[in-house]
């Protein structure tokens, strides 16, 4: 049940674009900073799951994703 969407979610890859500003967390496995939602989209969701880079996935509660420009770390 919803595992197909689960799965759809885990490597969707989000279309990230150079000093656009994002919703995003750290990584905890590698420390790679990953987008979640533009800016002007926060997430409505008390904790979200987002894929690194290198293909960690992890969650985070919305209240601690930070706001980041992209390419700027
Ligand atoms: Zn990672």
């Amino acid at each position: 049940m919803g595992a197909a969407k689960e799965f759809q979610m885990a490597t969707e890859q989000r279309n990230v674009v150079v000093g656009e500003r994002y919703w995003g967390a750290k990584c905890p496995e590698c420390g790679a900073m990953t987008a979640h939602a533009p800016e002007n989209e926060k997430p409505g969701e008390a904790q979200v799951t987002m894929t690194c880079p290198n293909g960690h996935r992890f969650s985070m509660r919305t209240d601690n994703l930070l706001r980041f420009e992209w390419g700027a770390q």
